[in-house]
């Protein structure tokens, strides 16, 4: 399942995470499994659901396809969220009830918007064999589109910052002048950091709240010595990010304009209600149209109803 969010990730009920300057802290994130790979869950956590919008981060390998083992979802329902793909070895097909069928490859992003309803399939069988390496992420849509139509777009090219000692490529937002073209419903960023040894610097929006994942080698973040599996909360107040780098590494920069709405995550649904999330189920469970069908050889997922009365 593409973001299985339990109970173990975040409440059973509507929750805000308040923003804050701090110096950094480190949240663990925890292993899972999706589709059959092996991912490391680092957003949501008990510690902290949300930086900016972004709701739901999990750092998938590096690991291998065969011909026996990959990484097939089948078709699930999504509710309220966009899902963001970026790889940075190997190939997914994505398959969605738009119609879409987008193979992405590294340095391409997949975003899903599902608004009121949408469902897709995510396939490495018959597509791709060898090394998978990315990251599957998920951002909260706001009151004002959640409700709205789904849409996908796919971006086979990205904005490209040299930082001298390495290159931040844009995946959502702007850094400094430079902006993708990707949709955002909320101020928000994510930068891929591909850095070799030495001292890099990015200017942030200080009113934003920022995070940094590590892809792979070490980074070290103010008194915060970060490597794969965790996520480095910055907070809010930065104008700039300093980093030093003692060996190469790939990372992840995550920020936005604090969420300001409350979010009840479950399964596949960012919500506000658990009517909501029992609706959305319902109509997932039973077949209903909202969701619409997928064009996938994998068999669609299915799960008993949330954890609540
Ligand atoms: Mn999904």
């Amino acid at each position: 399942m593409s973001g299985p969010v339990t109970t173990d990730d975040a409440p059973a009920e509507p929750v805000h995470d308040e923003p804050h300057p701090c110096d950094v802290e480190v949240i663990e994130g925890r292993a899972a499994e999706v589709g059959g790979f092996a991912v490391r869950r680092v957003l949501p956590r008990r510690p902290r659901r949300t930086v900016g919008a972004w709701c739901f981060v999990d750092h998938m390998g590096p690991g291998g396809v065969t011909r026996d083992r990959g990484l097939d979802v089948g078709p699930h329902p999504h509710i309220g969220l966009q899902t963001v793909t970026w790889l940075l070895e190997g190939e997914i097909l994505h398959r969605d009830s738009l119609g879409s069928e987008q193979l992405i490859r590294p340095g391409q992003l997949n975003l899903m918007t599902a608004g009121r309803g949408v469902s897709h399939s995510e396939e490495t069988g018959g597509i791709h064999i060898g090394p998978l390496h990315g990251v599957q992420l998920w951002v909260a849509q706001p009151e004002a589109t959640r409700h709205g139509p789904p849409a996908f777009e796919h971006h086979a090219e990205l904005p490209v910052v040299d930082l001298g000692s390495g290159l931040a490529t844009v995946l959502v937002g702007s850094v400094g002048g430079t902006t993708s073209p990707a949709r955002h419903d909320t101020d928000l960023l994510g930068v891929d950091l591909d850095l070799r040894a030495g001292t890099a610097a990015l200017p942030l929006d200080p009113a934003h709240e920022h995070a940094l994942v590590v892809f792979s080698g070490r980074l070290r973040v103010r008194s915060a010595d970060l490597v794969p599996g965790r996520l480095a909360y910055l907070g809010t107040g930065l104008d700039e990010l300093q980093l030093d780098v003692d060996e190469p590494v790939r990372a992840l920069l995550l920020g936005g304009e604090p969420f300001a709405e409350e979010l009840l995550m479950w399964w596949n649904y960012v919500a506000r209600t658990r009517d909501e999330v029992v609706e959305a189920h319902r109509a997932w469970s039973s077949g209903d149209e909202r969701f619409g069908t997928v064009a996938s050889p994998l068999p669609r997922i299915d799960v008993a109803g949330p954890p609540w009365p």
